[in-house]
């Protein structure tokens, strides 16, 4: 199964996509955690994306579709994908789409879960993750089951993402509004986009996108 998960930041991609590739087997291919790790390694596609993450802007989609192309060429893509924070432009959706073309693969599903901007801005500020495995979780809404303590991995560190911050989340938010937007049209002529209501209980969502997926 070829999937895209479309959504602002902070409707619930990440939180999602572990139960999707946890039921489905496919990766999951976050450009954001790509582009997370490539500046905790410091190397240069990170040195390259940190000024645009810092800020909350797009990194330039010469570098983005770069790094996908080449990720989805790789073995384990080839069963399957979910794509999550990717394409946020139209310019990387055609690009996917020659992408795809050209190994004979096509996209199944769009998963649009929306969420209105109001309840975003609080998501991501509340937002942590684990330092150890990645897992996300949120201090109100989606707090570890022991406090301290990550449910997935059992470790005891946490961090706040960067971009999390509140004076960078609006800008974020913003940034991403019109062309989530406009990939949503792009791909709602092609018929594939979902639409989920994100407002619910994660484990609500996940009920609905395994109607989608059946
Ligand atoms: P995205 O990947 O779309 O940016 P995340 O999955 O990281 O979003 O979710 C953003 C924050 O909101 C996290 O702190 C997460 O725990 C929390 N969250 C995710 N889904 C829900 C939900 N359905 N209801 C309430 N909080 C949620
Ligand atoms: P995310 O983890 O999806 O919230 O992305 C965090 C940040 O990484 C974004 O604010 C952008 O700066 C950058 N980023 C992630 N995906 C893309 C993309 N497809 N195109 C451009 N920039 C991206």
């Amino acid at each position: 199964m070829n999937l895209i998960l479309l959504g602002l930041p902070g409707a619930g991609k990440g939180t999602q996509a572990a139960r999707i590739t946890d039921q489905y087997n496919i990766p999951h291919i976050s450009t954001g955690d790509m582009f997370r790790a490539a500046m905790k390694n410091k190397t240069e596609l990170g040195l390259q994306a940190k000024t645009y993450m810092d800020a909350g802007d797009l990194v330039p989609d010469e570098v983005t579709n770069g790094i996908v192309k080449e990720r989805l060429l790789q073995d384990d893509a080839k069963r399957g994908f979910l794509l999550d924070g990717y394409p946020r432009t139209l310019n990387q959706a055609r690009a996917l789409q020659q992408a795809l073309a050209s190994s004979n693969r096509r996209l199944h599903h769009v998963l649009y879960i929306k969420v209105p901007k109001e309840i975003l801005m609080e998501r991501l500020t509340g937002r942590f993750m684990c330092s150890n495995c990645g897992a996300t979780y949120h201090k109100v809404t989606n707090p570890p089951k022991v406090e301290g303590t990550c449910d997935k991995c059992g470790a005891h560190d946490f961090y706040q993402r960067e971009d999390d911050k509140p004076e960078t989340v609006e800008n974020r938010i913003n940034v991403n509004e019109e062309q989530t937007e406009v990939l949503a049209k792009y791909y709602g002529e092609q018929g594939l986009v979902r639409e989920i209501d994100g407002e619910r209980h994660p484990k609500e969502v996940f009920e609905d996108i395994k109607d989608i997926l059946k």
